[in-house]
């Protein structure tokens, strides 16, 4: 057995009220003045923060858009530089955590961040950042944008919506799926990611039934926990690139793409990764890892056609020519004819088969 394996230093904090630990672990940062960053949605949360925060807090920034674009960094910058903040507190989901990111890449590592996750989509974890920019998104990764502490309190996501909890609960499997097949994954990327896939599985099905029952809020963030580990760990393939085609050169919604097409991303790669699809078996309780995922999906009402989201059949040879010009490391060959087959199906709403 060969493998490197180099897992981020961060304070994880995880249970119901671990919330109101958050002025202790800006203390223990050394941390004196921290402004929370939040959706405008959020906003109301951000302001009481602020107020637990006490003599720590420095202000709100409660303007965090989807995908970071660069005005936003500039105006959250100028109001950073204007209290002297030296920490942040990004209190949201991905777009929130995405903005202190791109906050910390500019300062340079000065500041620091303190991740409270709201969605399931697992930022928190990585080292990605990404500004956009002319209606461009830039990538890349930096050590200096990893929150030094995640406090992932479940009673913060009994509010999240349930078609939004659902999408980002599917994107979170997805991240642990490939990560499954992944050519630097490792025996405990392994083991990480097929507990994400477990609890999230145990947990959102009955979302649907109470979509408050903190039991399952709980299954699902730690779920959510382990995938956006395994997404900061490991190098993510066909499925990732696919996703971030059809969200980067169609502007599809980007949980909602990754619901619709993993379960025929993994078919695609089925007989190529049989170790990792007995592994998403066992943790999906299922004897066909993308047949048992389109299902599932199915059996929680949510779309299975990238129709459905507003794709048109005429983007499908776009978006296939785009893959094909910098594809992903992938297990299998990624090839024309087999991924305008897979498209076609995932628009469709096709049952995934190896195409
Ligand atoms: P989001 O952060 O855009 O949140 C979606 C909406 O839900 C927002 O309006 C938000 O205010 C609201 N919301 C969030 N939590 C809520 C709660 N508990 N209750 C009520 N409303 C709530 O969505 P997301 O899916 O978390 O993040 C998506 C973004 O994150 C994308 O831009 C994606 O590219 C990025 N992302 C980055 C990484 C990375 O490693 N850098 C990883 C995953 C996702």
């Amino acid at each position: 057995m060969n493998f490197a394996y180099s897992p981020f230093a961060q304070r994880i904090l995880f249970g119901n009220g671990c919330l109101s630990n958050l002025r202790n672990e800006l203390q223990r940062l050394k941390r004196m003045r921290a402004v929370v960053l939040s959706t405008p949605h959020q906003a109301a949360l951000a302001h009481s923060l602020l107020l637990s925060l006490e003599d720590l807090g420095a202000g709100v920034f409660s303007d965090a858009k989807m995908h970071v674009p660069v005005e936003t960094v500039h105006r959250a910058q100028d109001y950073l530089h204007a209290r002297q903040a030296d920490a942040i507190v990004a209190y949201g989901g991905g777009s929130t955590i995405g903005l202190a990111k791109a906050l910390a890449l500019r300062a340079g590592g000065k500041l620091s961040i303190i991740a409270i996750p709201t969605t399931y989509a697992g930022s928190e974890m990585t080292t990605i950042y990404g500004i956009t920019e002319n209606s461009l998104k830039t990538t890349g990764r930096d050590l200096s944008v990893l929150p030094s502490t995640v406090l992932y309190d479940p009673n913060l996501t009994l509010d999240l919506p349930l078609d939004i909890s659902l999408f980002s609960g599917v994107n979170a499997i997805a991240h642990a799926a490939e990560a499954l097949y992944a050519h630097d994954r490792s025996p405990i990327s392994d083991l990480l990611a097929q507990e994400g896939i477990r609890a999230l599985v145990q947990g959102m099905p009955a979302l649907r039934l109470d979509s408050q029952d903190p039991i399952s809020r709980s299954y699902c963030l730690y779920g959510a926990w382990l995938c956006g580990t395994v997404l900061g760990q490991v190098t993510m393939g066909l499925h990732h690139k696919l996703c971030h085609t059809l969200g980067g050169t169609l502007d599809l919604p980007h949980a909602e793409t990754h619901t619709i097409l993993l379960p025929h991303s993994l078919a695609y790669n089925y007989r190529a990764v049989p170790q990792a699809m007995q592994r998403v078996e066992a943790a999906m309780g299922t004897r066909h890892a993308a047949t048992g995922l389109y299902e599932f999906i199915s059996k929680l009402g949510l779309p299975t056609s990238l129709r459905d989201i507003g794709m048109q059949e005429k983007d499908i040879a776009l978006v296939c020519d785009v893959v094909m010009a910098h594809p992903y490391s992938n297990p299998r060959e990624v090839e024309r004819d087999s991924i305008m087959r897979l498209l076609r199906r995932a628009w469709d709403g096709s049952v995934p088969i190896d195409t």
